[in-house]
């Protein structure tokens, strides 16, 4: 299957560029920062094989398919994933997934996820450090069980992403994991900056100004390093970004191998992006608990479109504080699931960004 035809702006209000489905709460894990709290056990109310199914194919009648992304939870817990891999992709969808370092991914696992069809499979891996990771996801070897799944994805030849959660305990050893990395043949390093929900409020969350370090360091190894570079929940990577390269016309990211497109600028939650849950609740992210609809009830194409909330959050021009005056708002916006935790408002400034814009300054200025 080919990658997702291109993506502006302009499509956001109509189709979603990623949709995340949890296809279950269910977790053999204890990450420090889960914002599902998962559990050991899937919930009675979990969505079905049937109803899943029947998600998938609304997901897939977007004007523009978006790229669906199987995360949980861990979605390994359920027996039946590889047949909902299939079906997405038999949809004309993208598909990567986010299973937990467990023993659920054997080589054998891996294989019948690529021949389901699977675009990606992304792994987290939060240090260079096994000490650190595993005191992170709460279980001893879950780093080596990461390696060895890495390993495994790459013989059996499916492209690779790793996911890495910044909070205080590595925010000093993004050097160390960048050039750790490169020697692990993936495809796209998906840096996440902490929000502060579900056991993301037991772990402290950096600085607003080592935020802009830690982007220093990311732009310097994307420049350099085998592998594209994300940030998420951190959009204000973007204004570092473009004030770098001096040009407001820049687009970073653009196609990179493992078919599945790099997100469009701009991208934020409920605005390109939306999450459902495993009881087919729907909102703007997996990090932004207001509920916008509920599926099967309601379709999800129509809360995407029509929902006030995810409506607002669409438009820049809506934003409070410095954010809503700020020149960079409609390719940053500044993360709205941090201003909501924060704050209580999701459209209130981002919490974590040191810019000043023009607007103010000039404002102090005269
Ligand atoms: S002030 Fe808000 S919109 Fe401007 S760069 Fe910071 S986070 Fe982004």
């Amino acid at each position: 299957m080919d990658a997702p035809s291109l993506y502006t702006q302009e499509d956001f209000g109509h189709s979603p560029f990623v949709v995340f489905y949890e296809v279950t709460r269910a977790c053999d894990l204890l990450c420090k920062h889960c914002r599902a709290c998962a559990q050991p056990y899937r919930h009675p109310r979990e969505l079905n094989n049937e109803q899943s199914r029947r998600l998938i194919e609304q997901i897939a009648s977007f004007p523009k398919k978006p790229v669906l992304v199987f995360t949980g939870g861990d979605p390994m817990k359920r027996k039946d994933i590889f047949d909902l891999v299939e079906h997405a992709v038999h949809q004309g969808l993208s598909v990567a997934m986010t299973p937990s370092a467990t023993p659920l991914v054997t080589r054998d696992a891996i294989r019948r996820l690529k021949d389901a069809g699977l675009s990606r499979l992304a792994v987290s891996v939060d240090s260079a450090s096994p000490e650190v990771h595993d005191a992170f996801r709460g279980v001893p070897g879950s780093f080596q069980r990461s390696l060895e799944i890495l390993a495994d994805a790459r013989d059996v030849g499916l492209p690779l992403q790793i996911n890495t959660t910044i909070t205080r305990r590595n925010v000093d050893q993004v050097d160390d994991m960048a050039a750790f990395f490169a020697t692990q043949g993936i495809v796209l390093w998906s840096v996440f900056f902490l929000i502060p929900v579900g056991r993301g409020l037991m772990e402290e969350r950096i600085a607003p100004e080592e935020y802009e370090l830690v982007f220093e360091k990311l732009w310097r190894h994307s420049r350099t390093q085998p592998y594209g570079i994300k940030t998420t929940e951190a959009h204000h990577y973007r204004r570092f970004v473009l004030r770098k390269q001096g040009d407001p016309q820049f687009q970073p990211g653009g196609a990179i191998p493992g078919r599945i497109q790099r997100a469009p600028i701009g991208v934020n939650d409920g605005k390109g992006v939306f999450f459902i849950s495993h009881t087919g609740s729907v909102y703007p992210s997996g990090f932004m608990p207001i509920l916008c609809g509920k599926f099967p009830a309601q379709s999800v194409v129509d809360i995407y479109q029509n929902a006030p909330l995810l409506k607002s959050l669409r438009n820049g021009d809506l934003l409070k504080g410095k954010c809503g005056k700020c020149e960079y708002r409609s390719i940053c916006g500044g993360s709205r699931a941090r201003a909501y935790a924060v704050t209580r408002d999701p459209l209130g400034a981002e919490p974590d960004c040191v810019y000043l814009p023009e607007a103010i300054r000039e404002k102090v200025l005269c």
